[in-house]
């Protein structure tokens, strides 16, 4: 019996793409590598016309969203995500489940990669809002443009990542146990 999470995302994206796929998302279809689902997130890799795209299908309380690194996927619903969604209703085992880590679980630095690769800036700047310190803050006290470090944000979510992305996230990290609300210190 399909877990809870696979169930979920077979019906949302079942919804979503009840059409017939077009013939540029049919010659997709089983072509991806490097499958893997986190919960109802599915990921994998395609190579596309312009090189090896990122391609991400989700399920959450807002409903079904998806991204792909290629140029025109940015907000997801291109070609490669149709793909990516129905390659996931073909065979869903094919996708191999990785369980998400908790902080306490990183012990080496293989680890510490792990945990930096499944979670989210998105994430760890909504956990410092909640203890009252902003992006601007976080920003300011990295020495960079609040702009950027939002762009560094919304990019991750379109499968963009800037070299920077894993040094901002261990300065969250680091922000989040050593700091308190309003970053005093604890
Ligand atoms: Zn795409």
């Amino acid at each position: 019996m399909p877990n809870a999470d696979i169930k979920a995302l077979r019906e949302a994206i079942q919804e979503h793409w009840s059409g017939e796929p077009s013939d540029k998302a049919k010659s997709y279809i089983g072509t991806f590598f490097e499958m893997a689902r986190i919960g109802a997130r599915i990921s994998a890799k395609v190579e596309g016309n312009h090189g090896t795209y990122t391609v991400s299908v989700q399920k959450d309380e807002q409903g079904l969203s998806s991204a792909c690194s290629c140029y025109i996927g940015k907000y997801g619903n291109c070609h490669h995500c149709a793909a990516l969604a129905l390659t996931f209703l073909n065979n869903s085992s094919a996708f191999r489940e990785i369980e998400t880590m908790a902080l306490e679980d990183i012990s080496d630095l293989d680890g510490l990669q792990r945990y930096l690769g499944e979670t989210t800036l998105d994430s760890l700047l909504k956990e410092l809002r909640s203890k009252g310190i902003t992006q601007k803050s976080l920003a300011e006290c990295m020495g960079m443009n609040t702009r950027h470090l939002s762009s560094v944000r919304t990019s991750e979510l379109r499968n963009r990542y800037y070299r920077e992305l894993g040094a901002i996230k261990l300065a969250c990290l680091w922000m989040l146990e050593h700091l308190d609300r309003d970053g005093t210190k604890h």
